[in-house]
């Protein structure tokens, strides 16, 4: 690990006059992967801004049609909000299926978006739920928000204060993990809701993405079967250890299966 200046501000404000003095600045939130790159010597940043004081980016809550999870929340603290399984269940099932204890003890809705793993759960759940992030200046939805393998759309020093996710009509989330991490070979969010129904792939590609196709089935017919026939192109999908980009795409048919069937129990 290289020396940092390690800074730990209490306000959205702090943090933004911090960034503004430091050569090359990086954001922790709960360290899962950032001190893993640190300790790699993978980055060298100068300064090392800690997001853990900052009051702003805590809290979940129920606002109307929405629920509103801030940015450092733990992916454990959304698994047991009563006000995340009260109104989408799917994603207190995405929350507590990542990692192990320790991670979901650790680890943030807001760094895991930020980093935007191609195996990551959450970029799943805010693209197949609709949802918006909300940064220190401005809102981006999630379908502009996650744009390559670990790139997104956040400019430099831009800190995300929170996801906002509409309340969908029904939703399901299934994964086939990789037993070791838990990361998902191939993850499904499906939800049904005012803007349609949504079908987001994690897993399978460089990034999460939406299958129009089934989605337009299951706008007709939201059943299991009215996707059974639909295969995804196996060109461009990931290859590694795990499986082949072939297996990946017979997964996402096999998955999103078992996502829908999975909103049509839980509603
Ligand atoms: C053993 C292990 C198993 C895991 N298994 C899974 C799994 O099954 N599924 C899964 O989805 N994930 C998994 N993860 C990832 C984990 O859930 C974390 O979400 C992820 O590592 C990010 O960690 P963090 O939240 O602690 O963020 P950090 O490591 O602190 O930060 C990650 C990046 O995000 C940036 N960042 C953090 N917060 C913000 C913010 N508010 N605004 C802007 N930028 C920000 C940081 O600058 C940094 O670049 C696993 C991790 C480990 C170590």
């Amino acid at each position: 690990m290289y020396d940092f200046q390690y800074h730990r501000p209490t306000s959205l404000d702090e943090a933004s006059r911090m960034l503004s003095g430091a050569e090359e600045a990086s954001f922790i939130a709960g360290g899962q992967t950032l001190l893993q790159t640190l300790r790699q010597r993978l980055a060298q940043p100068s300064d090392v801004v800690d997001l853990g004081g900052i009051a702003e980016l805590r809290g979940i809550s129920r606002e109307g049609d929405n629920v509103v999870i801030g940015a450092m929340s733990r992916h454990n603290e959304v698994a047991g909000s009563a006000d995340v399984a009260g109104a989408i269940p799917a994603l207190a099932t995405l929350a507590g299926g990542i990692g192990d204890a320790q991670v979901r003890n650790m680890g943030t809705i807001g760094g895991s978006i930020a980093n935007n793993d191609p195996a990551a759960d959450y970029p799943a759940g805010l693209l197949g739920l609709g949802a918006t992030v909300v940064t220190n200046n401005r809102e981006i939805p999630a379908d502009d928000f996650f744009v390559d393998m670990f790139e997104t759309a956040l400019e430099p020093g831009e800190i995300i204060r929170s996801v906002r996710f509409p309340v969908p009509q029904r939703a399901g989330y299934v994964k086939f993990d990789q037993p070791a991490s838990r990361y998902a070979l191939v993850g499904v969010m499906v939800s049904q809701g005012a803007g349609g129904v949504r079908v987001a792939v994690t897993g399978a590609g460089p990034s999460v993405f939406r299958v129009s196709e089934m989605e337009d089935a299951l706008g007709r017919d939201f059943s299991a079967d009215a996707i059974a026939g639909i295969r995804i192109p196996s060109d461009g999908l990931n290859a590694d250890i795990h499986g082949s980009p072939e297996y990946r795409a017979h997964l996402v048919t096999v998955i999103a299966q078992r996502a829908v069937n999975a909103a049509l129990q839980a509603h």
